[in-house]
Formats: C-alpha cells, sequence, structure tokens
C-alpha cells in the first residue's frame, strides 16, 4: 500500500502557479525546497461524509496512487510522493510542461499525418504497456493526453490523470458510467462489463479528431452525443477527411467498432500498417514521385507509384484550423 505522509506538504515544497483543475480540486506547479526542482501538485479535496458530493473518496485516491506506482513508462506520468493532511491529499507528480497535445496542433496550424502517427505510436505504447498490466484508464481524452516539454521538435507523449483508472482482477467483472460523453465507448453507457477495450474506443475517437478536427459523435446535447455514440453513427465527411489516407481510415475504423470483442487491441493498433509503415512509406512513395516528376515523357506509371502518389499527397496535411478544443466534459 502507498505511503501518504502526514507532514505537511508545504514544509517541503513551495506552491506556485495554477497549472488546471479537476472535478475535485487543483494541479499547480511546486518547486521543491531541498533541490529547486519543479514538480506538479495535485490537490484533491478528500470527502468527509460518505454521502457527500463533495470531495474525492480516499479509497478512490489510495487507487488512483496504486496505479500510478505500478504503471511506470515513459510515456505516462510518474507519481513522486504523497502527502495527507486532514482535508486534503497532495500527489507530487512529474511536472508536465509542453501541455495538452490538442493545443500543440492547434498553434503548429498545419499537422502533418505522418506527426500525428508519431503521437498516436507514443500514445499506443504508454496503452500496451498500461494494458498489458491489466489498467485500463477509462478516461483517455485530449485534454489527459500532455506534451513533456514545448522546446523540443518532437515532444514526450505523457498520459495523465488516472482518476477512473481501474486494475482487473482475473474473474473480475467491473462496470462503470464515469466517463466523458464524447470519449465513451457504447459497452460504458450501456453499463455492460468492462475491460480495456474502452479505451480503444476513444483511442479512435481521439484520432478522427486528430486527423480531421472534429468530434465523429458530438451532439448539441450531452444526451444526443450518447445517442450518436450508441448507434455508432459516424463518418468520414469528405470535406475533412479528403486528405487522410486509405489507411488512417481502416485504422479509425477498426476501433470504433460497437463489439468491444472485435476492436483492434493497442498491441494490435501498433502493428497496424498505418502507425508501422508511416515513416518508410512516406520516404518511399516520396522519393517515387520525384523519379515520376523527374521521368516525364512516361504516361503509365505502374500500380506501386500510382498507389504512393496518392499516398503522398494523403500524408502531407490536414485543416488543423477546424480544431475545436475543451469539448464538453462530464463523469
Ligand atoms: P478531472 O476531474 O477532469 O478528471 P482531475 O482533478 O483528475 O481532473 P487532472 O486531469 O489530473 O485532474 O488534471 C487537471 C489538469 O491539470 C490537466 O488537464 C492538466 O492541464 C493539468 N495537469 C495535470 N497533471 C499535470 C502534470 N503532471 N503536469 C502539468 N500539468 C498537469
Amino acid at each position: 500500500m502507498a505511503v501518504f505522509k502526514p507532514e505537511n506538504v508545504e514544509d517541503f515544497y513551495e506552491i506556485g502557479e495554477v497549472l488546471g483543475s479537476g472535478h475535485f480540486g487543483q494541479v499547480r506547479q511546486v518547486r521543491e525546497r531541498t533541490s529547486g526542482v519543479f514538480w506538479a501538485g495535485k490537490f484533491l479535496k478528500i470527502r468527509k461524509i460518505a454521502c457527500s458530493r463533495l470531495g474525492v473518496e480516499r479509497s478512490s485516491v489510495e487507487r488512483e496512487v496504486e496505479i500510478l506506482q505500478s504503471v511506470q513508462h515513459p510515456n505516462i506520468v510518474t507519481l513522486k510522493d504523497v502527502f495527507e493532511s486532514r482535508s486534503e491529499v497532495v500527489l507530487i507528480l512529474e511536472l508536465v510542461s509542453g501541455g495538452e497535445l490538442f493545443d500543440f496542433i492547434a498553434e503548429k496550424e498545419n499537422l502533418l499525418e505522418s506527426e500525428a502517427i508519431e503521437f498516436m505510436k507514443q500514445i499506443l505504447e504508454g496503452l500496451r504497456f498500461m494494458h498489458g498490466s491489466n489498467v485500463a484508464h477509462f478516461d483517455l481524452k485530449p485534454e489527459n493526453i500532455m506534451l513533456s516539454d514545448k522546446v523540443s521538435s518532437n515532444p514526450n507523449i505523457k498520459l495523465i490523470d488516472f482518476g477512473l483508472a481501474h486494475r482487473f482482477h482475473q474473474g473480475e467483472e467491473y462496470k462503470s458510467t464515469s466517463g466523458t460523453p464524447q470519449y465513451i465507448a457504447p459497452e460504458v453507457i450501456n453499463c455492460e462489463p468492462l475491460s480495456t477495450a474502452a479505451d480503444m474506443w476513444s483511442i479512435g475517437v481521439i484520432t478522427y479528431i486528430l486527423l480531421s478536427g472534429l468530434s465523429p459523435f458530438q451532439g448539441e446535447t450531452d444526451e444526443e452525443t450518447l445517442r450518436n455514440v450508441l448507434a455508432t453513427k459516424y463518418e468520414f465527411d469528405e470535406r475533412y477527411f479528403s486528405m487522410a489516407s486509405s489507411m488512417a481510415k481502416d485504422f479509425i475504423q477498426k476501433l470504433l467498432e460497437r463489439n468491444p470483442n472485435e476492436r483492434m487491441t493497442a498491441e494490435e493498433c501498433l502493428l497496424h500498417p498505418w502507425i508501422k509503415m508511416s515513416y518508410n512509406m512516406v520516404w518511399m512513395c516520396n522519393r517515387l514521385v520525384n523519379l515520376r516528376l523527374l521521368n516525364k515523357g512516361r504516361t503509365d506509371p505502374d500500380p506501386l507509384q500510382r498507389q504512393c502518389e496518392s499516398d503522398a499527397e494523403d500524408t502531407d496535411s490536414k485543416p488543423a484550423s477546424l480544431l475545436r478544443r475543451r469539448l464538453s466534459s462530464s463523469s
């Protein structure tokens, strides 16, 4: 069991600016007094009375801490320490200073499909590890996917917020209806037994958003969104997907699959041609297209060359200006 230190967190850390907030408290930048190193402090108000809706149950925080301690991976935020006072628990986390993935994309204005693949690859690496440890996140959404820093051109992905995460024990049947309407799987809405496959549905939604800037199931209200999810009602509108490759659409389709048993796993996603062959394909296609430009006299390119020309166009750009962030969120 994790040790919740009874000392005052302020004796060890200076409390700084607010980095973000959630349902049960704030996340603030904190500075370790001895080393001067910056961390993120997640301050959670603990529920005092069992039937109260204020604050989070201590047992939920214990679960979040236990899971964070057990899923140590380069693409998952690290937990350093835990402090507890009468009314609050403070998680000292690795400071993830690059902001949210979608802010990064919005600022870039022009995201190449190959860049999207690079981000997805890292998200999937983190998930494969987590799912291999029988842990499901159950709250994957753009706000919970952060970038390690703002300076490098290839920042690392860090998955955060394990507040709804669950570790499956053998033979256990687990149900929960928590999550964010736009990202939750149909089986969550239907209160069916859950598995790590629910996370893979959210990955399908996130990939769709990454490539088009649109949310596939978003309705005018949460009820309408949930109805759209249950009907698995979505389409690849040509206005927003004209630049997306057929491999990308196939990847999404194999995740937005109503039956959780038929959805791709994180392991399978990492083997999907869209993820696996991206760089080689883009490089090879660019070479072939360049060769064809040099060889203008030829009127009948071979089939591989023709396929590559269309895929090379496909991987070049997306309408990032259409990105919509902070889509409604509730548990
Ligand atoms: P919710 O109620 O939405 O589930 P929460 O209370 O569980 O939220 P988090 O989602 O963990 O809190 O964090 C809230 C926000 O704080 C995040 O969206 C992010 O912007 C910021 N944040 C969280 N952890 C970190 C971190 N380690 N480094 C930097 N910023 C962070």
